[in-house]
Parts: C-alpha cells; structure tokens; sequence
C-alpha cells in the first residue's frame, strides 16, 4: 500500500449522503426536495442530449469511481469503485470493494453504492439512477442492478473472466429478466484497467 494513500476514515463524506452505517435519516425534507448530493451538471437536463456533452459527464462520474477505488488499497481489497447518481445527476452513494475489510464476501462496490443510493432516496427502486464502476459488475452485482431498477450502468473495464454485463454473461439484456438495463461500456477504460493491473502485480 503506498504511504500517501488516503484512509477511508480521513475522506469526509459529503453532505446529504446517508452512511452505510447510519440509521434511517430523519426525513425533515418534503417530499418534493430533492435528494442526493449536487453535482455540476445536477441542473440541466441529465444526462445530456447531446453525445459529447454525455461523454464528458461519463468521463467526470467515472473520475469520481476511480477515486472511490483507490480508497480500497487501504485495506488490500482489489480496487473497484462505484457511484449512483439520481435521474437528475444528483449523487445518491458512493462505494468501493471492502470484501477484505470487512470479511464479507457481498461487499462490492457495486452492492455497497447501491445500498447507499437507496438509503439516501428511503426506497429500494433507483428507477431512472445511474450507476457508474469501475470494472464490469459480477452475477451478484448485474443481479442487484436488475432487482434495484436501475436504469443505466455506465462501466470502465471490462472483466473477461467474470463479468455478467455484456463479457461472460450479459443478465442486465437478458430477454427473461422483467427488466433491462442500458449499457455504456468502456469509460475510461485504460485507466480503470490500469489500476487493477497495478494492484494485482504489487501483489506478486
Ligand atoms: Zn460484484
């Protein structure tokens, strides 16, 4: 682990996220308040309508998910990062892999923003959400995109040897699942890939 690599505990959380941690917030706010944390492109329409205005909000969510991940080599756990964002770019949960951390073996990024996402809306269905990761999700995590509503997942690199979102399996298109997730593939890609190719040879 390098020396300047920031702690979990020392990255404040930004505000109007819900911690995994936290109980069910007090719902001061009605119910037409919007939830989630601005982000620069929280006020237009989202995503954008036009393709390289897209591609940058992709390019900037997807510099956030790398971020997350890094935050896994504290802990020796693979460094995979992930985010929700709301239907109007609002971010909604953060996570990142801590299977190690916490000797879990469902704790992925994935999973754990989702579980953040939903605790921040108080509902299960992130119908219209966004999620963003680093590396393409597993069978668990397309599952979980499924059972959550998701609308779109927006993925980095591709994992050739587990992937369940388009590489091994595809279930987030599967003609026999009640629902279909879009999918944007390769954001980022060569820096996402390169952060895990880092990890795995400082383990060898
Ligand atoms: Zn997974």
């Amino acid at each position: 682990m390098p020396d300047d690599a920031p702690r979990p505990d020392d990255v404040p959380r930004p505000e109007g996220l819900a911690g995994p941690d936290d109980e069910r917030r007090e719902d001061t706010a009605s119910a037409t308040e919007p939830r989630g944390l601005e982000l620069p492109w929280s006020h237009g329409t989202f995503p954008p309508d036009t393709l390289a205005a897209r591609r940058q909000v992709w390019d900037a969510l997807m510099g956030l998910a790398l971020h997350e991940a890094t935050h896994a080599l504290a802990s020796d756990d693979v460094p995979v990062g992930a985010l929700v964002v709301g239907p109007d770019g609002r971010l909604l949960g953060t996570g990142r892999n801590r299977r190690e951390e916490t000797g879990d073996p469902t704790a992925h990024a994935e999973v754990l923003a989702l579980r953040q996402a939903a605790a921040t809306l108080g509902s299960w269905r992130l119908e219209g959400c966004t999620l963003v990761v680093t590396l393409e999700p597993c069978v668990m995590c397309a599952g979980a995109l499924l059972l959550a509503r998701v609308e779109r997942l927006v993925l980095g690199a591709w994992d050739p040897k587990a992937g369940a979102t388009g590489s091994v399996w595809d279930l987030v298109r599967d003609q026999r699942a009640n629902h279909a997730v879009e999918v944007v593939p390769g954001v980022r890609a060569d820096e996402c890939g390169q952060v895990l190719r880092d990890f795995f040879a400082a383990q060898r």
